[in-house]
């Protein structure tokens, strides 16, 4: 206690100290990203939130405290992507422990949530509310945040500091101010007309009516207000006092202009709803993959046993001495069929009884890899596997009653959203962070005076029921976050993850194999294109690709290939067992990111 008490006080006074060079102008001109060191390591997408996570490294904090205080600043930079509004997983290394711990503070549906509430009150056959704007810009999306309960849960439990410290960076510079640059007024055009209905949204956000100018600086005194109330009144202070009732207000009586553009659905979330929330500790999911152990986050998300079903289906090609076409051609289709299980099988576990043994059965993987050709499908129904049947492979005495669908659904909705963060300390502790508010934007509705945005992540549920994902009350939306701990055969640790939708799985997948099969240094894993097949017609891939040899020979056995402008800014970090560390982030994608160790 002591110690932690003492490095408070050395966190604090450095930070103070650090103040003055904490301004927009202070930023390194020439970003990195990927830097080699020693003593600590931390890749995101935003250089002020990377340099935040290495000063607080630098201050003695740990990989968790460097977490929390880069997710900070992020909910100040990066607002349209993350924040306290939103909900997260956090994948945890322990290296004295030799533990990986998961936390789930995915956002909950409220009590009042039930399977028709995605319906069109106006429609007469009880169609679903059409995506956009109507389900994405509403009160009925918002789920009860999470992101705040993580924090103070991963600190109070892993962490050496407390919360007041980390986040007064943040504190400081959503209260001083920070340079907009391309991607924040880009994100900011395109959800131009869905801010300008809600007047606290328009206020921060619209100087003028416009965009903010690339390079005029933003302040959110109302976000530095509600991170104080956070530091000192921690969890009671977001869930069950003055914000929490002016969260659940925002949901109930959307705060628009007197006349929106479309009409605001407004939710049912209550305090009571906040008060519930609970961040929950669950087992991370371990798979072995050419000598390889991947850690991976369970349900609510997909992304670990998505990718999970795909290695093992893999496991059976020698993806690294196949030749390229046919290595990537295997990836592709293992992906297609695990998709196709991922829309039949899985949702919020405390509710659904998802048959996991069964699909993570390496005889089942067997069976799937069987599906596989030398051509992609050859028509345009085949396109959409139909998921298999993994009960007979659960080993269970009594096995589960679940109805084994036919056919899978997709119901995906693609974004560019969410944020991924890694980080490494001296001591060798990893954390793997993904957070997110759902769409670019989330809901668009900023709670008023408080200055952060609300998710729309209730539209990760599935509209159409009946289904293993379909709304019902307290329930979490199932996700495809896949934050990522991977150990190598040679004693290297990799802490890697991205954003993006569904995208999220295929990308942190194409990682993976880039690592694990073809050899690539992670920084070259992570700027890679994108070969994205999630039982949809075609297979994403980065604008680009398909005019390769590679995506060409792709093409020439029968794959669609659908050019995307960007699909996941990634981060990683790398240890190896010498203790040199490498942090790499995204090159180019959503403007590049940040990479940083403390010393070189
Ligand atoms: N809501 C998505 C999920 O949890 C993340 C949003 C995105 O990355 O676009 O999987």
């Amino acid at each position: 206690m002591n110690r932690k008490i003492t490095l408070c006080f050395a966190i604090a006074l450095s930070l103070f100290l650090l103040l003055p060079f904490f301004t927009p102008a202070a930023q390194p001109q020439t970003p990195t990203y990927v830097a080699q060191g020693r003593g600590g390591a931390v890749a995101s997408v935003d250089r002020l939130a990377t340099r935040i996570g290495i000063e607080t490294l630098q201050a003695g904090g740990n990989a968790i405290d460097a977490a929390v205080a880069t997710a900070a600043v992020l909910g100040v930079t990066e607002p349209f992507s993350a924040g306290v509004g939103g909900g997260d997983f956090m994948m945890i290394y322990l290296k004295a422990e030799d533990r990986v711990i998961t936390l789930d503070g995915r956002e909950e549906a409220p009590a009042s949530a039930h399977p028709q509430m995605f319906q069109n009150p106006d429609s007469p056959t009880g169609e679903p509310l059409p995506f956009s704007p109507n389900r994405i810009s509403s009160g009925v999306a918002v789920g009860v945040p999470g992101t705040v309960a993580t924090w103070v849960e991963a600190l109070r439990r892993y962490g050496t500091l407390g919360l007041g410290d980390v986040i007064l960076p943040a504190i400081y510079y959503a209260e001083n101010g920070f340079e907009v640059d391309q991607t924040f007024a880009n994100q900011v055009q395109q959800n131009q007309e869905r801010f300008s209905a809600f007047p606290a949204t328009a206020a921060l956000y619209l100087p003028q009516g416009k965009p903010p100018a690339i390079g005029s600086v933003i302040k959110n005194p109302d976000l530095a207000k509600t991170y104080q109330i956070i530091s000192s009144q921690g969890i009671n202070g977001f869930y069950r006092g003055e914000i929490g009732r002016a969260i659940a207000q925002t949901v109930q009586n959307p705060p628009t202009v007197e006349t929106p553009p479309f009409p605001v659905i407004p939710g049912g979330m209550t305090l009571d709803d906040l008060d519930r929330y609970e961040t929950r500790v669950r087992s991370p999911l371990v798979t072995e993959y050419r000598g390889y152990k991947l850690y991976g986050m369970g349900l609510p998300t997909s992304g670990g046993i998505t990718s999970s079903e795909v290695l093992n289906i893999l496991n059976g090609f020698d993806l690294p001495n196949l030749d390229r076409v046919k290595a990537w051609h295997s990836v592709i289709e293992a992906q297609r069929l695990a998709f196709a299980d991922r829309n039949a099988f899985l949702g919020d576990p405390e509710y659904v009884d998802v048959p996991l043994a069964g699909l993570l059965n390496p005889d089942y993987a067997q069976t799937r890899r069987g599906l596989i050709g030398d051509r992609a499908p050859a028509n345009e129904k085949e396109f959409r596997a139909t998921a298999g049947d993994p009960l007979p492979f659960q080993s269970d005495p009594s096995p589960s009653l679940t109805a084994v669908p036919k056919t899978a659904t997709i119901g995906d909705h693609e974004g560019l959203s969410t944020t991924h963060l890694s980080v490494a300390d001296r001591f060798g502790n990893l954390v793997s962070y993904t957070l997110t508010i759902e769409s670019t934007g989330g809901s668009g509705m900023v709670v008023p005076g408080y200055g952060f945005l609300l998710n729309n992540e209730l539209t990760d549920f599935d509209a159409t029921v009946p289904h293993p994902n379909t709304p019902e009350p307290s329930k979490r939306p199932r996700s495809s976050m896949a934050p990522t701990i991977a150990f190598a055969p040679d004693g290297r640790a990799i802490a890697f993850g991205s954003p993006g939708g569904s995208t999220i799985i295929t990308t942190v997948l194409g990682i993976g194999c880039n690592l694990m099969d073809f050899g690539m240094s992670l920084s070259d894993a992570i700027a890679a294109p994108r070969i994205s097949q999630r039982n949809g017609g075609g297979t994403q891939v980065d604008s680009g690709f398909e005019k390769t040899e590679l995506g060409k020979e792709l093409m020439a056995i029968g794959h669609l290939l659908e050019p995307m402008p960007e699909i996941g800014a990634a981060t990683g970090v790398l240890v190896n067992p010498d203790g040199s560390m490498v942090a790499a982030a995204e090159p180019s994608r959503r403007g590049g990111g940040s990479a940083m160790t403390v010393s070189r």
